[in-house]
């Protein structure tokens, strides 16, 4: 038998976004729980993310918006079975669709307040069937971090600390466009100076999530310990049964009587392991917090856990402005090519893709493209009306800083072949791509790729416009111009492979006793696509919880 220095009911490893849903499920079941984090700050990416969830049939939707069946429809059809994504079945994926509005339900029951993330956020794929077109998010309200009391401090940065609910604030990009938009900016202001004469500090999206979890975290008794990186899983004849953390610098053994839950996320900070499973992708274009190393992977690995889908990442295309390496979250690009007036081309100055679609395929095709002509980085290609309306890498609206010009990041000229010899593109390939693009515009058909034939385009384009020009518009106002364009990412997306009741599972299908994981840490059981926003933090939270029902057995009633 194992000696342990101390022994709790439930161990999780890291403070993801499962780590304090299976948390607060334990307490409930009045089971002792200790959640070691290896970083100073609780949260991980999540609090670093927008904190939306993906939830079909979310209880914050309208009665007969959604459903079940057209919940898992969706999931089959957009995932599907493959061989070469052993992290999802159909009975993952429907467990998935019942257990996440539960989880809903029950955190809400916690305090922890939550809404639907917009009205309008479609599926990713919504013209599938049972695709949703209006939106299946659910996300937190804004949060007073001074709540938190003594442990404000230790909850990581989020990226937007002002209180303003998510879906507003990507409404402010089009504050040139709409007065109201511009009152609501006024208001938000309002609120911000409110806010710090009476001491509040707001924070939103991930931060206001895992902020409010950590208040009912901490209320429920869980306990929590930071700088507790966990090296080493204890494993007694094949059976999980506790870890090795540090404490005072001295290794420090817990014993976990109902298992291990492993929430560590993944290895997108680790460019030795980028290489060994998707080369061509670089840390430095992950906005992942800095402790995303995937020591877990490898731990599990050590003790029969099989990774999978090892060479997917939830890509989300980044455009290197200026001062970029120093940005807590780098600038991305995820709308600019799919708005009016531009395009995204690869380094022949051929358009590859319809730049309109989930930011994961986004930069998979961008690295697919490689195989066929380099594509790494691609160049976004604007004109002047594109730059007077809208943004590229948080300017725009007709002001762009001098420095993005000086510095050569921002190209500029004054007629399409110009612009071609400063990317270094063939300007004949580079003209006639443009203008077979203006003739789609001129038709409202994007006849190659697509692109505005689905809602998500739209919801990406510009929502002043109407139709298929919500995303299309002309090229052909001088000066244009062009940004680089590489596959960043918001994380990786491979891990180990577990069951419907997230237990890892070895070569042979079994699973390891006593062993859990949930979050980035598995291979995603969205298998290689991501469906809609928050697919990934969603089925974090929800696995966590099932995680927990299971080792605790604790059946269907708790969640
Ligand atoms: C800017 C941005 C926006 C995003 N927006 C969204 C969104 O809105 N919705 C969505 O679904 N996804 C979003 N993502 C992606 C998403 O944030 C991540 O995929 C997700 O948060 C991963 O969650 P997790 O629970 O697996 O782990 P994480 O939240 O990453 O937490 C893992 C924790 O484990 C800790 N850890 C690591 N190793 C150890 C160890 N050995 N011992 C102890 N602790 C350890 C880490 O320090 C970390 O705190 C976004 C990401 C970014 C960067």
């Amino acid at each position: 038998m194992a000696e342990f220095d101390e022994t709790f009911d439930w161990v999780v490893v890291g403070s993801g976004a499962g780590s304090m849903s299976s948390g607060l499920l334990m307490r409930q079941a009045g089971k002792s729980v200790v959640i070691l984090e290896k970083s100073p700050y609780v949260g991980g990416t999540t609090c670093k993310s927008g904190g939306v969830m993906w939830i079909p049939n979310n209880p914050f939707m309208d009665p007969g918006e959604d459903s079940t069946e057209q919940g898992i429809t969706y999931l089959d059809k957009v995932v599907g079975d493959t061989s070469d994504a052993p992290g999802t079945t159909h009975e993952k994926r429907l467990a998935y669709v019942v257990e996440g509005p539960k989880m809903v339900e029950f955190l809400v029951r916690q305090g922890v307040q939550l809404e639907r993330g917009s009205h309008f956020w479609p599926d990713y794929y919504d013209e599938l069937p049972g695709g949703c077109k209006t939106s299946r998010t659910v996300v937190a309200k804004p949060f007073d971090k001074k709540e938190l009391g003594e442990w404000a401090p230790r909850l990581r940065q989020g990226f937007l600390e002002v209180p303003v609910r998510l879906d507003d604030g990507m409404k402010l990009a089009f504050a040139n466009q709409s007065w109201a938009i511009k009152l609501q900016f006024v208001k938000i202001g309002l609120k911000i100076a409110a806010g710090k004469l009476t001491g509040k500090h707001w924070v939103t999206a991930g931060a206001a999530l895992q902020g409010r979890m950590l208040k009912a975290a901490l209320k429920a008794g869980i306990d929590i310990r930071l700088e507790s990186p966990v090296t080493e899983l204890v494993v007694e004849a094949g059976k999980v049964t506790g870890v090795v953390t540090v404490k005072d610098g001295k290794p420090w053994r817990v014993g976990g009587r109902l298992g291990v839950l492993v929430n560590a996320g993944g290895f997108a900070r680790n460019q030795e392991m980028r290489d060994k499973y998707m080369p061509g992708t670089r840390a430095e274009w992950s906005m992942v917090n800095e402790s995303d190393h995937g020591d877990m992977h490898k731990e599990m690995e050590r003790h029969g856990g099989v990774l999978a889908q090892m060479d997917e990442m939830v890509g989300f295309q980044m455009t290197r402005a200026p001062g970029w390496e120093n940005e807590y979250v780098a600038p991305g690009a995820q709308s600019v090519t799919a708005k009016p007036h531009a395009i995204l081309v690869d380094q022949s100055g051929v358009r590859y893709m319809n730049e309109g679609g989930s930011y994961e395929e986004y930069c998979e095709r961008m690295l697919k493209r490689c195989a066929v002509v380099p594509a790494v980085p691609s160049w976004a290609i604007m004109d002047s009306r594109y730059i007077d309306k809208y943004m590229v890498a948080g300017a725009g609206h007709g002001k762009i800083p001098r420095k993005y010009v000086e510095s050569g990041y921002l190209k500029r000229a004054d007629t399409i072949e110009q612009l071609a010899e400063l990317i270094k593109v063939d300007p004949a390939t580079l003209k006639a791509t443009v203008e077979r693009w203006n003739g789609f515009v001129d038709k409202g058909s994007d006849d190659d790729f697509h692109r505005g034939d689905r809602e998500y385009d739209k919801f990406l384009g510009d929502p002043f416009r109407q139709g298929t020009l919500t995303t299309l518009g002309r090229i052909d106002k001088a000066p244009f111009y062009a940004v680089d364009v590489v596959p960043g990412d918001v994380s990786t997306y491979g891990g180990v492979i577990t069951d419907v009741n997230s237990r890892v599972l070895k070569a042979d299908g079994t699973p390891i006793e006593g062993l859990y994981a949930t979050g980035v840490s598995t291979a995603s059981p969205m298998g290689r696509v991501y469906p809609g926003a928050g697919a990934s933090v969603g089925p974090s939270m929800t696995f966590g919880c099932i995680a927990a029902k299971h080792a605790a057995g604790l059946g269907n009633q708790a969640v």
